[in-house]
């Protein structure tokens, strides 16, 4: 050091070259979003690419009965978030069998989305403001609730009944996050997906299984011994998610959901999946 400040060329050419390298990753940069870190898909132009590829590739459950349940004996994927993802290929690619379906989970989702894996997240996914940070979010495409599923012999009726309760929750949901708010004694277990958490609700590793109301409705539909208590304890507003910064794909996606709406599209397939039109 004292060698260096006694020889100012060195220094300034110590400079200079760091310089060299801050700018040098910078202009391989300019094109990513800075604020999500290294590793990324570049944020704008999803709507061009998936035009040149001919197709859009959607995120989607694979373990929600009603959004996005992959039938194990056909392999075909179906729900209401999957018929939406078809609604947008349509209007981008003029044809609703050009869409790709991958498997995200609640905890997979966001980094695939960053990484370039999908171009967009239609799973069940609720818009908040730290999710925000990371994504930018459709307009509302379904309003859901945070509440409880139990054994219909089960004494618990709500958030009052979970001191000391093991209750089943999924990684990287709002529910999991909720519920050690709103029942801070409960004994909340993670699993990686709706169909283990559920399957582990049956072998009776936890009393309750706390998650959207109507994912729940989805589970009861396939077995009558589980019943829904507690009502509605939390506001879950459904928006797709893309990239954070491509405005353009944004207004895309929610031209396309006005577009349903208008034509009567939305109601159809709100009824289809949910057994009733929108209230
Ligand atoms: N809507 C909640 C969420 O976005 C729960 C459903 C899910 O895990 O996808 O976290």
């Amino acid at each position: 050091m004292k060698n260096m400040m006694k020889h100012p060329s060195i220094t300034l050419m110590l400079v200079l070259m760091l310089s060299l390298v801050l700018s040098g990753c910078n202009s391989t940069g300019t094109n990513t979003p800075s604020a999500s870190g290294g590793g990324d898909a570049e944020a704008q132009g999803t709507v061009e690419r998936i035009k040149e590829r001919g197709k859009l590739i959607a995120g989607v459950k694979y373990d929600t009965k009603l959004f996005g349940l992959k039938d194990p004996a056909s392999g075909d994927v179906e729900g209401f978030d999957i018929d939406i993802a078809k609604a947008l290929a349509k209007q981008i690619l003029g044809d609703e069998t050009k869409v790709e379906l991958k498997e995200v989970t609640s905890k997979t989702r966001i980094p695939m989305l960053q990484n370039g894996d999908i171009d967009i997240i239609i799973a069940t996914m609720t818009i908040t403001d730290e999710r925000k940070e990371q994504v930018d979010f459709s307009d509302v495409y379904f309003e859901a609730g945070q509440s409880l599923l139990v054994k219909n012999d089960s004494a618990i009726a709500g958030l009052e009944s979970l001191d000391g309760v093991k209750v089943l929750a999924v990684k990287g949901s709002t529910s999991a996050q909720n519920i050690r708010e709103k029942a801070p004694k409960a004994d909340v277990l993670e699993f990686d997906n709706y169909q283990d958490a559920f399957t582990a609700l049956k072998a009776g590793k936890g009393e309750a299984l706390t998650t959207d109301n109507i994912i729940l409705i989805g589970m009861q539909q396939t077995d009558n011994n589980y019943k829904l208590v507690g009502g509605n304890f939390t506001s879950e507003p459904y928006g797709m998610a893309i990239r954070k910064g491509d405005t353009a794909f944004v207004e895309e996606v929610n031209k396309m959901l006005k577009a349903l709406k208008d034509s009567g599209e939305y109601d159809t397939l709100h009824e289809k999946w949910l057994g009733s039109k929108p209230e």
